[in-house]
């Protein structure tokens, strides 16, 4: 280790349930665990959705950057979850499969498929395990036999979890009453407003696509339920980070906090264990909405975003990963078209930038070293970005200050090219932006309805230039208007030296 080798910060992460910055310290020593909540598989993700899994992909990136070993489990919840996060209303999956005229079981597998698929666009890793809640219906039955004589008592609809057996209910959201969040107690005998079903019982003489049998009749698990025991079985309890977006901080993760302290206060018949101890997890995390004008976006209003949708319209979806990374993840987000182009051009400039410096750096063999390794050796110019960017991401994942240094060191003169590459590499080994990899020509995402081929287009703008050198400028802007025509806009003296682009979509 050289003198000068700077003491990297340490990691501070902001915790829901204090409403506080905390330092990171793992349960198990450099081990971090982490549950993040995934998606109710009825239909598409739109791209909100998808900051939330951006977000707890940044946040794995940061901690395997800092050096911890990285468990991390996200679920796929293909039953239980009703149309209200407040326990009402009917089984989003059972719904879906009715209104598509097919099987529950098919649907879930269509939309897991197409979530993998742009998770795999925004090159959001996989994690070490996917929990699909109707694979774990043994441990959930056996979880709710475990509680319901201290925590739960029976209606005809199903098995309630009643919130005034745990300390605190509801602290993390700060908020909850017996009115709740204007929680409307539509499920007669229920004796909180608050209460929720841990097992839902098929109703007489309907029968569901997806039940169990289970001492509380045939029936399916609710979904809270499903998130503390999936969490609780492949990570423990507890564990150290829970994650999702910032409604759950209201429903979700209460209900799964007042299930985890009955789970944890079984032994010894307390019931009573103190939520802020026994939350399950250490740290609850949770990122902001991405809004749109219309306010927080969703599948039932507006135009439905997915991430295709951006495709379509000639747009990379690492450009959406940028965007994303722009705003701290506490913050909201405003998602317009124009705020993605944006992102879209500032991409192709450190792809541009990158480029360049791997030709440059042809023949020089150059490879990603590990951190410490790098914190001891880089380029004396270089190292104050380093740890500029470690001070970035590890204060509560500040992504915006940390995308300023990845453009300074791209820029940064009088020093090896190979030593640029390799801190490139090594930030992005935190941001996930696939700059080692990604070439210009994948950024130019043909839109759906693109009318002309990259090919015509190239082949029209070397008539165009010919005719330039020849001084014959009526062919020229006839060139360029025939390429208007069909959607092209030709961008003479682009900085970028993009050239044209096409205005479809
Ligand atoms: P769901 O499939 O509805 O359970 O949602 C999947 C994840 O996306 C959850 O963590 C939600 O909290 C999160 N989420 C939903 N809408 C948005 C949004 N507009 N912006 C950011 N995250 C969201
Ligand atoms: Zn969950």
């Amino acid at each position: 280790m050289s003198d000068d080798q700077h003491i990297p910060a340490p990691l501070r992460l902001f915790n829901s349930l204090t409403r506080s910055i905390e330092a990171f310290a793992p349960i198990e020593e450099n081990h971090a665990r982490v549950y993040s909540c995934g998606p109710t598989v009825y239909n598409y993700q739109h791209i909100g959705n998808m900051r939330a899994y951006v977000f707890a992909d940044t946040l794995g990136r940061t901690l395997a950057f800092k050096g911890y070993r990285l468990t991390h489990v996200i679920n796929i919840t293909d039953v239980g979850h009703l149309t209200s996060d407040a326990d009402q209303g009917d089984d989003k999956m059972e719904k879906a499969a009715a209104a598509q005229g097919q099987s529950a079981w098919d649907i879930a597998a269509f939309y897991t498929a197409e979530f993998k698929r742009d998770l795999a666009w925004l090159n959001v890793r996989d994690p070490a395990r996917w929990t699909v809640a109707t694979q774990y219906v043994p441990q959930m039955i056996e979880a709710a036999k475990q509680i319901a004589d201290t925590h739960c008592y029976e209606l005809p609809s199903g098995l309630y979890f009643d919130v005034s057996t745990v300390a605190d209910y509801g602290h993390l959201a700060r908020a909850v009453t017996e009115e709740g969040e204007g929680r409307i107690d539509e499920v007669e005998g229920k004796r909180h407003a608050a209460d929720f079903a841990i097992w839902r019982r098929t109703p007489q003489g309907e029968t569901r696509q997806m039940e169990w049998d289970s001492p509380w009749g045939r029936g399916a698990p609710g979904w809270h339920l499903e998130c503390s025991v999936m969490s609780r079985v492949e990570l423990g309890l507890p564990f150290d980070i829970h994650t999702g977006g910032i409604d759950h901080r209201e429903i979700h993760h209460p209900n799964e906090i007042a299930q985890n302290q009955a789970i944890q206060g079984f032994d010894s018949n307390h019931g009573h264990l103190d939520c802020a101890q026994n939350s399950g997890a250490r740290i609850w995390m949770h990122n902001n909405f991405l809004i749109d004008r219309g306010g927080k976006m969703s599948k039932s209003s507006g135009e439905f975003l997915r991430l295709q949708l951006l495709a379509d319209r000639g747009y990379h979806p690492l450009a959406y990963r940028l965007l994303c990374l722009q705003a701290h993840y506490r913050s909201e987000l405003e998602f317009s078209w124009d705020n993605l182009a944006a992102a879209l051009t500032r991409l192709k400039r450190l792809v541009m930038g990158v480029e360049g410096l791997k030709a440059r750096a042809e023949g020089v063999t150059w490879q990603s070293p590990r951190i410490d390794y790098l914190r001891a050796n880089l380029h004396p110019r270089l190292a104050p970005l380093l740890e500029q960017f470690e001070a970035a991401i590890a204060d509560d994942l500040m992504t915006p200050r940390a995308l300023p240094l990845l453009e300074e060191t791209i820029g940064m003169r009088k020093v090896p090219v190979d030593e640029k590459l390799c801190l490139i590499a090594a930030f992005d080994r935190a941001l996930g932006l696939n700059l080692l990899t990604l070439t210009r020509a994948d950024l130019r995402v043909q839109p759906k309805d693109a009318q002309i081929t990259p090919e015509e287009i190239e082949a029209a703008l070397e008539r165009r230039t010919a005719a330039r050198a020849e001084k014959d400028f009526a062919l020229s802007d006839e060139i360029r208007d025939s390429l208007i025509a069909r959607g092209v806009e030709v961008m003479d003296g682009d900085p970028l030296r993009w050239d044209w682009r096409l205005t479809l979509g």
